[in-house]
């Protein structure tokens, strides 16, 4: 059957460098990788080094090189959000010129506790203050959006109700991870997001803003988040283990299991890429488990 009618599959992969890959991450860009690779897509990786002070030095190339380790080769360069700005800026002052910003001098004292913006410095332009842009939600139907994920099934939210209008660009001049990664998905073209299910809840709001700047949001599927025995996210901040090179093909394997795919026993032991060629074939969206966590070891 002919996909003229369909895009091509573009897929991606696109860390923070907060600090190292560990299983977790591992996870996630397999899935992604696997993903784009049985769909004969393409696989990009990016990197999302847009704030600074959350950066661990020598992160990012620590974590293409566990990518590399792990033979999960990715097409093309790898994009820099550092190397951005001017798109980011670009993008803004569409959305200005078209009245969908305003600016918010709101405390972090005067937003603890709201659990959605309550539109106050719509009401109440701050003038010359250090301001935050806020998106100005579209008023009704325009401000609902919804879409089927690929696990998660039906999402719909009112996006006035929440989250209100956010934030696309921070007080202290940093571009908000919201603006930047939509920004970045339609510049390279990404047609399938698979990522984490902790982003489960900005997937509503980033295809609003998809919508504002003129693009055809992509197919989104976010994936169990991997917990440790006390339930908590595997993170940086949960002390998660970095992923050890030198027992990549044991990494992946784990991984491999966690995605619903468990390697044949005459794979066991197998290198990488072995495992990627077995694994890309067989790769099926329905044998990933469909609860939101999947609990991982003890620590
Ligand atoms: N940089 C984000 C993270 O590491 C992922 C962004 C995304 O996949 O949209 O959590
Ligand atoms: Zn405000």
């Amino acid at each position: 059957m002919s996909s003229l009618s369909s895009p091509p599959y573009t897929g991606r992969f696109a860390p923070s460098p907060t600090g190292e890959l560990h299983q977790g991450s591992l996870f996630t860009a397999l899935a992604s990788y696997l993903d784009a690779r049985h769909c004969d897509g393409r696989w990009l990786v990016r990197m999302e080094d847009l704030d600074p002070p959350r950066e661990q030095p020598g992160a990012a190339s620590a974590i293409l090189c566990a990518l590399e380790a792990h033979q999960l080769y990715w097409d093309g360069e790898v994009m820099y959000q550092s190397q951005r700005l001017a798109a980011y800026s670009e993008a803004l002052a569409q959305l200005t010129r078209a009245g969908h910003t305003y600016p918010c001098s709101c405390s972090r004292q005067r937003l603890k506790g709201l659990s959605a913006y309550d539109g106050h410095c719509r009401q109440h332009p701050p003038g010359n203050k250090t301001c935050a842009l806020r998106l100005r939600i579209p008023a009704g139907e325009a401000g609902l959006e919804h879409y089927r994920d690929l696990w998660r099934g039906e999402q719909r939210q009112q996006l006035q109700t929440y989250p209100g209008d956010f934030v696309i660009k921070r007080k202290d001049g940093l571009y908000a991870y919201q603006l930047a990664v939509v920004v970045d998905d339609i510049a390279q073209g990404i047609s399938h997001i698979i990522r984490g299910g902790d982003l489960l809840d900005s997937a509503l709001r980033q295809r609003l803003l998809f919508r504002l700047l003129g693009a055809n949001a992509p197919v989104m599927g976010h994936l169990p988040i991997l917990v440790n025995g006390a339930g908590q996210k595997l993170s940086k901040q949960s002390f998660a283990t970095p992923l050890d090179n030198k027992r990549a093909a044991a990494n992946m394997e784990q991984a491999l299991g966690q995605l619903g795919l468990p390697l044949p026993a005459e794979l066991h032991g197998a290198p990488c890429d072995e495992q990627l060629q077995w694994a890309s074939a067989h790769w099926r969206r329905a044998r990933l488990p469909t609860a939101a966590h999947i609990q991982v070891g003890t620590a």
